[in-house]
C-alpha cells in the first residue's frame, strides 16, 4: 500500500486534542487510531503496544546480520489540532494538479498560489487537500502513513536492517507529545519525528522559549478625588507593552532574529494582566530578553510603588542544537539520505519548536523530517503523493545507513 493510501484512510478518523484538558490523552478518540496502529504495527510483525496514555509503541528487530547496528526510532503524532474542525474529513485526489489557484469543494475557500508561493513547484503532482470545511490532517498522518509504509516495505522487500522503533505520541499539537513519552522503553539511540513540512526538511535548530506573565496591580478611587493617588492598572500595563521593542515582534522579525510575543492584554483601573511568549535561538539572548522584562518591571515599581507590577517567567522548551551539535551524525545521515533519493535537503532554523526538541533533551537525539505537507493547521492543509513516495525513500535511505553503522 502507498502512504497516501494509508493517509486517506487515517485521515477519516477524528483525532483531535483538547486544549483545557489536564489529562494525557486529552481527548478519548485518539485511541481510536491508536489502536488499529497498533493492530496495523502488529500485522506488519512488530512487537507493539498502546499505554493508558495513549502512546503506541513498536519494534522491529534486526534481520540476521545487522543486530549490532544502533535501534533508530520513528515518532509520529496521531492528534490533530482542536483550533479546526477534524471530524468528517473528506479528502479529494487532484491527479496532474496544474499548480494554480484550487477552489477546495463547495467551501466557497480557494488554495491560492498567493498565500502558498509554492504551490506552482507542485504541478503536475498528485495533490490531496480537504474539501475546505475541515483540516486534512496530513498533520501528522502523513508522517504516521509514511513509517508505515516503510515498515511494511521493508517487511515484504525483505530488506536488511539493524533494529527499528516506531512511537506515535498523543497531544502533540496541545504541547503535551512528551509528557509521558518513555525514552527508555523506546529503547532507541537516536531517532527523527516526522512531522515537518516539505519533504526534504531537516530541522535540527529550533526557539529557546519561555513563557512571561506580567500583573499590575492598581489603586482605584472616584476619579474626580484620584489627583496623586490613583493608580490605573490598565495604563500602567500599556507603559509597559509599549516600553518593549517595536522591532522585535513576530511581525517584524524573521529569520535567526528573535521576539518578544503579548499574546493577551486584559485589565482595568484595579488589575491588569499582560501574557507574552519570548523566542529566540540564541539561549544568551533569551536570558537578555527575561533580564529585560525584570528591569522594566522595576523600572516600573520605581515609579508606581514597590509591588506595583510582577512577572512570573517560565521556560518552555530549548533549542535542540545544542544538544544535538553533540551527536552531529544523527543531522549528516538525514541529509546525506535525503541527497541520495535526489531530494535538496532544506536546513532552515524554525521559528517554533518540535517535539524532537524535547525528546533530544530527554536523552534522544531527534531532528524533525517533512511529510511532504504544506498548510497545516487549518483548511488548507496539503500533500502530495509524489511528496509523500520521495519521504518515504527518505525514510529507506536512513535505514539503510544506519544498518551500516555499528553501536
Ligand atoms: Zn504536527
Amino acid at each position: 500500500m502507498r502512504a497516501y493510501e494509508r493517509l486517506l484512510n487515517y485521515v477519516k478518523i477524528h483525532t483531535a486534542s483538547a486544549d483545557d484538558a489536564e489529562c494525557v490523552p486529552s481527548t478519548e478518540r485518539q485511541f481510536d487510531l491508536a489502536r488499529p496502529l497498533c493492530d496495523e504495527l502488529k500485522a506488519l510483525g512488530l512487537t507493539a503496544e498502546v499505554d493508558e496514555h495513549c502512546y503506541v509503541r513498536g519494534w522491529l528487530p534486526a534481520t540476521p546480520g545487522r543486530e549490532d547496528a544502533p535501534c533508530v526510532a520513528f515518532i509520529a503524532h496521531v492528534d490533530t489540532v482542536p483550533d479546526f474542525p477534524g471530524e468528517g474529513v473528506k479528502p479529494r485526489v487532484i491527479e496532474n494538479y496544474d499548480g494554480g489557484d484550487l477552489p477546495l469543494g463547495e467551501s466557497g475557500r480557494v488554495l491560492t498560489v498567493k498565500a502558498f508561493p509554492h504551490l506552482p513547484k507542485l504541478a503536475r503532482r498528485t495533490l490531496i487537500v480537504s474539501d475546505g470545511t475541515t483540516l486534512l490532517g496530513a498533520d501528522d498522518k502523513a508522517g504516521v502513513a509514511e513509517v508505515m509504509t516503510l515498515l511494511e516495505e521493508l517487511n515484504e522487500k525483505k530488506i536488511p536492517h539493524g533494529k527499528v522503533a516506531v512511537c506515535f505520541t498523543p497531544d502533540e499539537e496541545v504541547g503535551r507529545g512528551t509528557a509521558f513519552f518513555d525514552v527508555l522503553r523506546l529503547g532507541a539511540d537516536f531517532g527523527y519525528t516526522i512531522d515537518g513540512g516539505f519533504e526534504g526538511e531537516v530541522v535540527c535548530e529550533n526557539f529557546n522559549a519561555a513563557a512571561a506573565t506580567v500583573s499590575v496591580e492598581g489603586f482605584n478611587v472616584h476619579p474626580g478625588e484620584a489627583t496623586g493617588i490613583m493608580k490605573n492598572a490598565a495604563l500602567i500595563a500599556a507603559e509597559f507593552a509599549a516600553a518593549l521593542p517595536a522591532d522585535e515582534t513576530p511581525a517584524t522579525t524573521g529569520g535567526r532574529k528573535g521576539f518578544y510575543h503579548l499574546t493577551d492584554l486584559s485589565g482595568n483601573v484595579e488589575t491588569a494582566t499582560l501574557r507574552y511568549i519570548l523566542r529566540d535561538h540564541d539561549a544568551g539572548k533569551l536570558e537578555e530578553k527575561k533580564a529585560t522584562f525584570e528591569r522594566l518591571v522595576a523600572s516600573c515599581n520605581e515609579k508606581y510603588g514597590a509591588g506595583t507590577v510582577k512577572v512570573e517567567i517560565r521556560d518552555q522548551y530549548r533549542n535542540m542544537k545544542e544538544k544535538i551539535d553533540e551527536t552531529p551524525f544523527v543531522v549528516d545521515l538525514a541529509l546525506e539520505a535525503t541527497r541520495e533519493c535526489g531530494v535538496t535537503p532544506i536546513c532552515d532554523p524554525i521559528r517554533g519548536g518540535t517535539d524532537g526538541a524535547t525528546l533530544t533533551r530527554m536523552g534522544l537525539p531527534c531532528p524533525n523530517l517533512g511529510t511532504g505537507g504544506f498548510g497545516f493547521h487549518g483548511p488548507y492543509e496539503h500533500i502530495t503523493v509524489e511528496g509523500m513516495d520521495a519521504v518515504v525513500r527518505i525514510l529507506h535511505a536512513i535505514v539503510r545507513r544506519v544498518s551500516e553503522m555499528k553501536k
